[in-house]
């Protein structure tokens, strides 16, 4: 092994001593770690341990000592070359894997907050994070207050003595609406809060938190990080002394590690994030495009759209609108609306019918009886969630070909 392989891989510099390098060379360059063999591509690290050369040297690694590798539930190089080379994307100091996106979310939490602790959210996140954070945390005396995403007084007013952490997704799922990161940092700062941001939707291709304002990014790199829809896996991105020494003791003791084989999967996926993003972008603005003119739908939401609520944001903060839109098919009454959107669903032979997203397949979903299905009727229409509302997560098809498979649908609609 060489130095760089011996050394722990949360102390790895976040771009190595690339500082000048773009993106797209971070992509595929950045953390690499090579063994005595020399092989170009990283190696795969299946195993649970590592040897020592005498006890003496097992005694000054597990004193941490040395920089070494012990135990791959503390670390291992394939993980630590997944780490490194996230961390390098997202601007961020140290990056720690985990197991899961949920994961991630939760040893933020447990990292950051003790019990008697609150924190405000944004309202449209993803369901298994408002189960944590409404139902879960609660139990450990952690409480949680939920906010529109784009009202900043919401963000303000719901500050209390006790309140410790901001949580943001966006853009939300699934209406796109976008918030506006550098102005809740400001609020959060103003008040001495950790800002922690889902940067999910759209990737570091795309979006950069941290350099917007953000303390913490955190990942479902199961999303578009693997970007093929093959493994599980999260992230938390930021500052060595939060990321190292508050996240790291909790999650080498308490276990939600990645692992070996699913870290050298994400790396690769990596290597092709920004071509990915930038095409499935693409793609979906097309897609948009076209369906905000289409006779059958009565509304689109995407970031990309001038009509959208926040474009202006959205095209500041973001290099693009990302893979997601939603958009509402026509419909007389509830009834009828939901019987177009399962038409158009049920017509389709190209999407796959799947609440996932973030694959280079195009899927499609109706989120009140799917992803919000569980929600109550007000709640949902509260949160914008109408029977007609489609979710598209655009992939890497022909967008024409997506196109043609939506007209037959929206073409079948009563
Ligand atoms: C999927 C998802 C998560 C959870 O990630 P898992 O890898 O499924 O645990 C968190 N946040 C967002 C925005 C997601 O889409």
């Amino acid at each position: 092994m060489n130095d760089e392989s011996t050394r722990r891989p949360t102390d790895l510099p976040a771009s190595g001593d690339a500082g000048s390098l773009n993106f797209e060379t971070l992509a595929v360059r950045a953390g690499s770690l090579r063994t005595e063999f020399n092989e170009h591509a990283e190696a795969l690290f299946l195993t649970s341990s590592f040897c020592f050369k005498s006890a003496a040297e097992a005694a000054h690694r597990f004193a941490n000592a040395d920089d070494g590798f012990t135990y791959s539930r503390v670390t291992n190089p394939s993980v630590a070359m997944f780490q490194s080379r996230l961390a390098a994307l997202e601007g961020g100091e140290a990056c720690l894997a985990t197991s899961s996106g949920m994961s991630a979310i939760l040893s933020v939490m447990m990292s950051a907050l003790q019990a008697g602790d609150h924190l405000v959210s944004s309202r449209s996140i993803f369901g298994s994070t408002m189960q944590l954070l409404a139902n879960i945390l609660v139990r450990f005396g952690i409480t949680a207050t939920f906010v529109d995403a784009t009202d900043l007084s919401a963000w303000r007013d719901a500050i209390r003595p006790e309140t410790k952490l901001f949580f943001l997704e966006t853009p939300s799922n699934p209406l796109t609406e976008v918030a506006d990161i550098t102005a809740v940092a400001e609020i959060a700062h103003a008040a001495g809060l950790l800002f922690v941001v889902d940067n999910c939707f759209c990737s570091p291709a795309l979006q950069r938190p941290l350099a917007l304002g953000a303390d913490v990014v955190v990942h479902s790199a199961t999303k578009y990080i693997d970007g093929q829809g093959r493994v599980l896996g999260g992230a938390v991105v930021g500052s060595r002394a939060f990321v190292i020494d508050k996240v790291f003791p909790f999650v080498r003791s308490a276990g939600p590690t990645l692992s070996a084989f699913n870290a050298w999967v994400l790396l690769r996926g990596l290597e092709t994030l920004s071509l990915r993003m930038e095409r499935q972008s693409a793609n979906a603005l097309e897609i948009a495009t076209w369906l905000e003119a289409h006779p059958g739908v009565s509304r689109v939401f995407y970031p990309g759209l001038a009509s959208h609520p926040q474009h202006a944001i959205a095209m500041r903060q973001q290099s693009a609108g990302g893979a997601v839109l939603a958009f509402e098919v026509a419909g007389a009454t509830p009834e009828l609306q939901r019987e177009n959107a399962w038409r158009v669903i049920d017509a389709t032979q190209v999407c796959s019918i799947t609440a996932n997203l973030g694959d280079t397949r195009t899927t499609i979903t109706h989120p009140a009886s799917t992803t919000h299905g569980r929600v109550t009727p007000e709640a949902r229409a509260a949160a914008g969630i109408s029977e007609g509302l489609i979710r598209l997560a655009v992939g890497l098809e022909n967008a024409g070909d997506v196109r043609a498979d939506l007209d037959r649908g929206l073409s079948a609609a009563v």
